[in-house]
């Protein structure tokens, strides 16, 4: 898994005839044959050589609200989150991009973990196939939707965030549209320049956080680096596509940022930018010092917001088994859960 036609060909050397790098990539990612000793069309020197490298699940955690959180695991021992979120008309996989995040996000339960490591192309597009066979998901289909929110900063793993997305998009791959996987950054600004000029590439959304440059520093102590008005000077001339909109995500604290006059300022601030907002009310977790909004708080940050691009509030998802925005932590289904206002 992860291996795009040319590394195949090239694994394959001259011990086996070419075509059969062709029949390889087709049972991996159109046929999406994660055991592929079963695939019919392979002779058994190949199967005996080659393997799906498909990642095994460790532990599943249901959610009352229909939401699923994946643990799984890959060749070295370590494991990795993932979760599906059913809607009626669309279906949305959130997955990973790295075991925990090297980002010290002050709101944010993954930062705790610290990196451990990058994932690989194929660990990335792995996630995707377990969830879609778990839950009998077409990715050709309109309905299914990937969102690259899980554990991470993607944009640190570009590269194999690009290989994983050239698979999934591969006509004669997963087949998917580029239009519905999107990745999501909390803004390194030489990374969205890189992905800006990549032929084929995600959505992109940016996790704002903040209505000014002290307020984010504090927040998100990476954007000592990259300043505000560097990010937003990309994003105005950011090679959106046709079809396109950039997103903003806005994590609301209470009492931090999430005032009236927060909300006028980042008006202001995305004012010249063909996007959409999504506000997340904050889901707590152990060690997070911030508290959750009250929902008419973030109902009036959305209207004064609504006024200048479309707003709209993000649902928590999958709160009682930790698989909400923030939370993934690769915590067990019970653990406390205190002062939970959703
Ligand atoms: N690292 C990337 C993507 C993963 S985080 C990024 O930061 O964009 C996905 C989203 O969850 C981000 O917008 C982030 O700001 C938000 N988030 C993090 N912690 C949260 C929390 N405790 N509650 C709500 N949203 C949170
Ligand atoms: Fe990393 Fe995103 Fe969490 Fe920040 S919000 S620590 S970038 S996963």
């Amino acid at each position: 898994m992860g291996m795009e036609m040319a590394d195949i060909e090239s694994a394959l050397g001259s011990r086996h005839p070419k075509f059969r790098a062709k029949q390889i990539y087709d049972a991996l990612y159109a046929k999406r044959q994660l055991d592929l000793t079963k695939a019919t069309a392979l002779p058994a020197a190949i199967k005996a050589e080659f393997e799906s490298g498909a990642l095994t699940e460790a532990s599943r955690y249901d959610s009352v609200d229909g939401t699923v959180r994946y643990l799984l695991g890959m060749k070295d021992g370590k494991t990795i989150e993932a979760v599906f979120m059913p809607e009626r008309g669309r279906d949305t996989l959130c997955i990973s991009s790295q075991v925990g995040c090297p980002v010290d996000c002050k709101f944010c339960l993954t930062a705790l973990m610290g990196l451990e490591r990058n994932l690989t192309a194929g660990e990335i597009v792995g996630q995707v196939l377990h969830l879609a066979a778990r839950h009998q998901l077409d990715p050709q289909d309109k309905q299914m939707n990937i969102v690259m929110m899980g554990q991470g900063e993607p944009l640190m793993n570009l590269d194999a965030v690009l290989k994983a997305t050239r698979l999934l998009v591969d006509p004669a791959g997963v087949g998917m549209s580029e239009r519905r996987i999107t990745v999501s950054t909390s803004g390194l600004i030489p990374k969205i320049e890189e992905l800006a000029q990549s032929p084929v590439r995600p959505k992109l959304a940016i996790s704002l956080n903040a209505s000014h440059e002290e307020q984010r520093v504090e927040l998100m102590p990476i954007t000592k680096k990259w300043h505000l008005k560097d990010l937003l000077e990309v994003c105005v001339h950011y090679p959106l596509r046709s079809w396109e909109f950039l997103t903003f995500e806005y994590v609301l604290l209470r009492g931090v940022n999430d005032t009236d006059a927060d909300a006028l300022r980042v008006r202001k601030l995305l004012a010249n930018i063909r996007c959409k907002v999504n506000l997340i009310a904050l889901n707590p977790g152990p060690g997070i010092p911030f508290e959750t909004p009250d929902p008419e708080r973030v109902e009036s940050f959305q209207d004064i917001v609504k006024v200048g691009m479309p707003c709209f509030i993000r649902k928590p998802r999958g709160l009682d088994i930790y698989a909400a925005c923030g939370q993934l932590k690769r915590m067990s289904e019970g653990a406390e859960l205190i002062g939970i206002t959703g």
